[in-house]
């Protein structure tokens, strides 16, 4: 996609430090850096996010996260563990439009990542959790 600053990387007409790169995706460094290693693995194919995967792309797409996890926690014996996020649509925090998955080295407690949800299981019904969990069965599809 022309205007797409993922494409732009992918054609390389914006610079990046890539780590790795084959026919179906492109990983590199996360310019903001939230902790050292912090790494973008993107598709190559513009896609905006991963409501519109299909069976094919994602299982080439995901299969190729591993590998690259295993690169940055190996590149450092500081880091314990790894956050691998996705962000999709912008009220999920999604920026850039071209499907990515962050891959977030961890080292401390108190390092510049965090990640939180609220337990609210208890205002949930066995009731409520079989209609909710009957809705998204509807909604499956093929
Ligand atoms: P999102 O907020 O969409 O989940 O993540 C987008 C990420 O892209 C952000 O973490 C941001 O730092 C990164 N980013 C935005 N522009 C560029 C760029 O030009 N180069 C690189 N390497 N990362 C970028
Ligand atoms: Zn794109």
């Amino acid at each position: 996609m022309k205007d797409c600053i993922f494409c732009k990387i992918v054609r390389g007409e914006i610079p990046s430090y890539t780590v790795y790169e084959d026919d179906v995706v492109k990983a590199f460094l996360d310019i903001s850096q939230g902790t050292p290693g912090h790494t973008l693995l993107i598709p190559k194919k513009h896609i905006a996010n991963i409501f519109d995967y299909d069976e094919e792309l994602a299982s080439e797409v995901f299969a190729r996260i591993p590998k690259v996890a295993r690169a940055i926690k190996n590149s450092n014996p500081a880091i314990k563990g790894m956050n691998i996020v996705n962000n999709n649509g912008q009220i999920a925090y999604q920026s850039v439009f071209h499907s990515h998955f962050h891959l977030v080295p961890r080292y401390t407690s108190h390092d510049d990542f965090g990640m939180t949800f609220k337990d609210n299981s208890n205002k949930y019904t066995p009731e409520k959790l079989k209609e909710i969990q009957q809705s998204i069965i509807d909604n499956m599809g093929d």
